[in-house]
């Protein structure tokens, strides 16, 4: 058998790695509503670090790699490391998730650096709606770096829209259309509950299937044929549409049968369930000399620890307590 393989016989693949949990914004359904608790530098892994523990989770077979945060471009450095990444052998696959806000300066060298594959966070296409979920004013930079990265060549370039009803859930039209005159893969992503703290209400939550019978009043969506790094993404295209949209059922749609993702955190953890607070420390063993092979063995004990499907879906409360911006969404 594969070492990558998990008790419920999943082949784990993809790596999501948290290169931070600093951000630049503060979206209100992602980070604490007060009390933000950040993680002391000496903590958060270095890129030595991550890169060698990327090259370890690659010879095991985790061959997709997403970079994300917290906020990933505010990182130092950030630019050169995602050019190490891509340069990795055994890795095929990297993209990262961002807010955009730092896109327009570094869609170029994040470009020659290597990286072709890009996701940007943007909720809402209303500058003084964005300043309400984010608590920022940086709606026009996100927009700028959208068009920097299109320019520049990414693609495809997938653009993160958490739906909350109540908030944003008047836009989806307007995504539509987006999707119809842009190459851009809108994806529509359950709001999720996780987080102690975070600004978790049940009512505003919206199921896949709902978002997905809004846009048809829009026009039909024809179905997308899947590719091999899609993940659980459900593709469609509205006629004639330069891009498509995509749905993300998190809760509803109970992917776990097909998960196959392992999460690491900047200070360090392995994470077998994004809704779950086991984690496996993978830190102190490195930085205290364990051999490759050692290290190699925490990534399988992470994979055994995968459960077999998570528990997030009666929305009552925090499905997991640390906030996503700590775990790498
Ligand atoms: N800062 C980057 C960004 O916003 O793209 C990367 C980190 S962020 C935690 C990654 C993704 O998680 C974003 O697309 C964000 O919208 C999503 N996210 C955060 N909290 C969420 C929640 N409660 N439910 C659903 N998605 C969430
Ligand atoms: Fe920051 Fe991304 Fe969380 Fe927003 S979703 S607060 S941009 S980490």
């Amino acid at each position: 058998m594969a070492p990558n393989i998990d008790p419920y016989n999943r082949e784990i693949t993809y790596l999501r790695v948290s290169v931070t949990d600093r951000c630049n914004l503060r979206c209100t359904y992602c980070m604490p509503v007060k009390d933000l608790q950040l993680l002391d530098h000496a903590d958060i892994l270095r890129y030595e670090e991550i890169l060698n523990l990327i090259e370890i989770a690659a010879d095991l077979g985790m061959r997709k790699i997403r970079l994300t945060g917290g906020e990933p471009l505010i990182r130092r450095g950030f630019i050169h490391f995602v050019g190490s990444v891509c340069r990795i052998p055994k890795v095929e696959d990297v993209s990262i998730t961002t807010n955009g806000v730092f896109l327009k300066e570094m869609a170029a060298p994040l470009f020659e650096a290597g990286l072709r594959r890009v996701n940007v966070s943007l909720d809402t296409l209303n500058p003084l709606k964005y300043e309400k979920i984010t608590g920022r004013a940086c709606f026009n930079s996100v927009w700028e770096g959208l068009q920097r990265a299109e320019a520049v060549g990414f693609r495809p370039i997938k653009v993160n829209v958490v739906t909350i009803k109540g908030l944003n859930d008047d836009e989806l039209y307007q995504f539509a259309d987006l999707s119809i005159r842009k190459p851009y893969h809108i994806r529509f992503i359950e709001y999720m509950p996780i987080g102690r703290g975070s600004s978790w209400e049940s009512q505003k939550y919206m199921a896949s299937d709902e978002i997905k019978s809004m846009l048809e009043r829009f026009g039909p969506l024809n179905e997308v044929p899947r590719s091999t790094h899609d993940g659980p993404v459900e593709r469609y295209r509205f006629k004639s549409a330069k891009g498509e949209v995509g749905f993300i059922g998190a809760l509803s749609h109970h992917f776990c049968p097909s998960c196959n993702r392992l999460r690491l955190t900047p200070d360090g953890k392995l994470r077998p369930c994004l809704f779950s607070d086991d984690e496996v420390d993978i830190k102190s063993p490195l930085r205290t000399g364990r051999s490759r092979e050692g290290l190699k063995e925490i990534f399988l004990q992470a994979i055994a620890r995968k459960p077999r499907r998570h528990h997030a879906g009666n929305l009552e409360g925090p499905a997991a307590m640390r906030a996503m911006s700590m775990i790498g969404g």
